[in-house]
């Protein structure tokens, strides 16, 4: 109970900030991580749960390195690597950064169990070596690929975690730091902190060791020493002994080139014990130079595609596997010659392909709605006889009802009183007397009123004349005009009610591809309310700059309170081709397969006898219209 309430004007929650960022409420502790400590927490309108890293060292290096994971991992995407949701800075708590709750453990805590089946220490190593390359393209090198970097979810999807090491082209000067310290057992030997010399290298030996580990359940001895065979834990896997030894190869230039190519030598190298464990790790089904590329959207949503998507995705793939069979664009190339007088003659003949590629792209638009509540001066009102005085603290103006609106629509701002905010006080204006001086007659009663009269000598009189007052009625008194006679009023807090709604869009990189062809043929492959803070969503590049965009409107008066997606995608192919032995590249968009491509593919002969027919054709004009005139 508090019937001391706070004066009027002053802030009433300042106290009740206990443990919140703005949108975040934290709850109980859930671990130490090396710069940050971890909460369980949620999101204040959406009640969604979300993981909270809280910076808990404040030198500059761990500062520094802090901020680096944050930028790195707002710019990157993949479906391998922590998604990061929102980050930011707040005066009491610090840094911070804001992850899904994964339902992941670490491979360490996993790893203290003893060792993995082969199976799953491949499916490990295939999906952190996926995240790898992508940061080695994204020239982000990670330099700290350990067990504790790993995270493992229970359907088996693992993630890499921690770019808080990471060389990048704006990492910050650590040479000065000692790497003793930031070494670990899964440390290549060559890796310094030095600036601009770090490579894949030093991921690839990493991943090794960490796949020895997961093989074979131990630590991997120090670089340098020969490592024991994997058949001593199980014969079965002697074969991986030649990958692992090339991963972990003192000599950088050794290794593996790429971590997709070193999984990918591992997986070959327990094929049995894989096949035995699983039908679908799947391989390629593809012709050498032809590929199907899973966009990341299809890989996020997974298993959790609804049907409408699902349909899509199943006659994407069955279109790209009729394209993708031997001779198949051949025919189609010279069909499509066949029903051109100006398309080169039998197309399908004349190329030679390199490489065939088929994916889906996908537009995304994404309606927000933001809803704004701000405290404003406590209002009056007159005194009704069912008002009581509240005893009540004020409450979260969150948690205060307001008028249902249809979803995703604007409300303008409006004022929205608080329950259990009223306090009867004396109306100041009558001091509870409940009238007022009459203002016409100013207390009397009576007003006069003066009135000239012209004599008939022309003469002018005045005459004053007394009446009683109309407005009171003679009493001097009136109503009191703001208590409305009730002699007292109420004051209620209010606060300030509106809501907002934006749209966002965005799409794959379509700048080099067939925009107009792309757009014609876009089908809706998903239409629902999403959860903003989810992490699944994250992991898909565009998607996520618009999610961040999105959150990052919302402040200390405004909430993100609700998001919908609409997901459209249009399929196409392209080829790269040699025509005449010079590279070109045509595609083939939709389901009807619309060629589209340039000027190599018309027939230049006929582009040139058209062009002279119609240019002598002109002079013959000319020259007749000439004589004729003459
Ligand atoms: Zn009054
Ligand atoms: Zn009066």
């Amino acid at each position: 109970m508090n019937t001391s309430r706070a004066p009027v004007g002053s802030a009433p929650r300042a106290t009740e900030a206990t443990a919140e960022l703005p949108n975040y409420k934290l709850h109980e502790r859930l671990s130490q991580e090396e710069l940050a400590t971890v909460y369980r927490a949620s999101h204040l309108t959406l009640d969604r749960p979300v993981q909270i890293h809280l910076l808990r060292r404040h030198d500059w290096i761990s500062a520094s390195r802090f901020q680096l994971a944050a930028r790195l991992a707002a710019r990157l995407s993949h479906p391998n690597l922590v998604p990061v949701i929102d980050a930011g800075h707040d005066d009491k708590y610090g840094d911070y950064l804001v992850t899904p709750q994964l339902d992941a453990r670490p491979l360490s805590a996993i790893l203290a169990e003893g060792p993995l089946p082969a199976f799953q220490a491949a499916r490990i190593a295939s999906q952190i070596a996926a995240a790898l390359d992508y940061l080695h393209s994204q020239d982000v090198f990670h330099r700290d690929v350990q067990p504790a970097n790993i995270l493992v979810a229970a359907e088996g999807l693992a993630y890499l975690s921690n770019l808080s090491l990471a060389a990048s082209p704006d990492t910050p000067d650590l040479s000065s730091i000692d790497e003793a310290d930031y070494l670990t057992p899964y440390s290549a030997p060559e890796q310094r902190l030095t600036k601009g010399e770090a490579g894949a290298a030093l991921d690839v030996y990493s991943l090794g060791a960490v796949v020895y580990h997961m093989l074979a359940g131990e630590i991997p001895p120090a670089p340098g020493t020969e490592l024991p065979s994997l058949a001593g834990h199980d014969p079965a896997l002697a074969p991986a002994d030649r990958v692992v030894r090339r991963m972990v190869a003192t000599n950088p230039s050794v290794r593996f080139q790429t971590a997709a190519a070193a999984a990918a030598a591992l997986r070959q190298a327990l094929r049995s014990q894989i096949d035995m464990a699983t039908v679908d790790m799947e391989e390629s089904r593809w012709e050498a130079s032809a590929e199907w590329l899973d966009n990341p959207v299809e890989t996020a949503l997974g298993a959790t595609l609804d049907e409408g998507f699902k349909d899509f995705l199943s006659r994407a793939r069955k279109r790209a596997d009729d394209l993708h069979r031997r001779d198949v664009i051949r025919r189609q190339l010279n069909r499509w010659s066949r029903d051109g007088f100006f398309r080169r003659r039998a197309l399908g003949q004349l190329i030679t392909p390199e490489q065939i590629v088929s994916y889906n792209v996908y537009f995304f638009d994404l309606q927000t709605l933001y809803e704004s509540r701000s405290l404003t001066e406590a209002r009056t009102r007159p005194y009704r006889p069912e008002d009581r005085n509240s005893n009540h603290a004020s409450p979260d103006i969150w948690a205060v009802a307001v008028p249902d609106a249809p979803p995703f629509e604007a409300v303008v701002a409006c004022e929205v009183p608080i329950p259990g905010s009223t306090q009867i006080i004396t109306c100041p204006e009558c001091a509870g007397a409940t009238v007022v001086l009459c203002k016409d007659c100013k207390g009397t009663g009576t007003i006069e009123k003066v009135h000239k009269i012209s004599n008939p000598d022309k003469s002018i009189v005045s005459e004053t004349l007394t009446s009683p007052c109309a407005a009171c009625n003679g009493y001097g008194k009136q109503k009191c005009p703001k208590c409305q006679g009730a002699g007292k009023l109420v004051e209620e807090q209010a606060f300030t009610w509106a809501r907002r709604a934006k749209l966002l869009s965005n799409t794959d990189d379509i700048d080099d591809l067939p925009q107009i062809a792309l757009k014609r043929r876009l089908e809706l492959v998903f239409d629902g309310e999403i959860n903003p803070y989810e992490g699944r969503w994250h992991s898909v590049a565009p998607l996520a700059e618009l999610l961040r965009a999105a959150i990052g409107e919302a402040g200390e008066h405004t909430r993100l309170t609700a998001a919908s997606l609409k997901i459209q995608s249009a399929t196409l192919t392209e080829m790269d081709f040699l025509l005449e032995e010079k590279p070109q590249r045509l595609y083939l968009v939709g389901f009807d397969n619309e060629l589209i491509g340039d000027w190599a593919l018309l027939n230049p002969e006929r582009l040139f006898v058209a062009a002279l027919v119609a240019a002598l054709t002109l002079i013959v004009l000319i020259i007749l219209a000439v004589v004729f005139v003459h």
